[in-house]
């Protein structure tokens, strides 16, 4: 038996092909609240009985104290943008015919923070610190998905 560690990556016995996985990612509890909320045109958080913090998205224990979180409450659609890139490419690396602003928006009275895309804004036009209220897709066309809310927009 051989103690020698391989050093360089093409040392390694290695193969190159695709892989098929199929698997189904179940959404947990609070997930579920999460997207069933989002279908009646609601964003529900989690609240920690113990420091009060409002979790959106929800989460079963409080990030802060983890304590056990026992309530479910909605949050309002508006919120601040606290951080946002913009893309110029797509997903599989094809380039944007018009560049897109994501954000990372803090709902009002809630912690943590939703990833969306903003709407009705230029690119330089957008900052931390800005205020966006939730556009949604249109009652019968919701799904229980993030894209219920179709763009976050800016309000004055
Ligand atoms: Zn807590």
């Amino acid at each position: 038996m051989s103690l020698e560690r391989p050093r360089l990556p093409h040392e390694i016995r290695h193969w190159f092909g695709d892989m098929e996985c199929d698997y189904v990612y179940t959404l947990g509890i609070a997930g579920e609240k999460f997207y069933a909320g989002l279908k009646e045109g609601r964003i529900i958080g989690s609240k920690c009985p113990s420091c009060g913090a409002i979790w959106v998205p929800p989460s079963l224990y409080c990030p802060e104290c983890f304590e056990e979180t026992s309530e479910w409450v909605e949050v309002p659609d508006e919120g601040t943008v606290y951080t946002f890139t913009v893309a110029y490419v797509g997903p599989d690396g094809e380039p944007l015919e018009e560049p897109e602003v994501y954000a990372l928006i803090v709902l009002d009275g809630a912690n943590g923070g939703l990833l969306h895309k903003l709407g009705e804004v230029r690119p330089e036009e957008a900052y931390i610190g800005m205020r966006v209220k939730a556009v949604w897709a249109p009652e019968g066309e919701r799904k229980g998905a993030i894209t219920d809310i179709k763009y976050f927009r800016p309000v004055e």
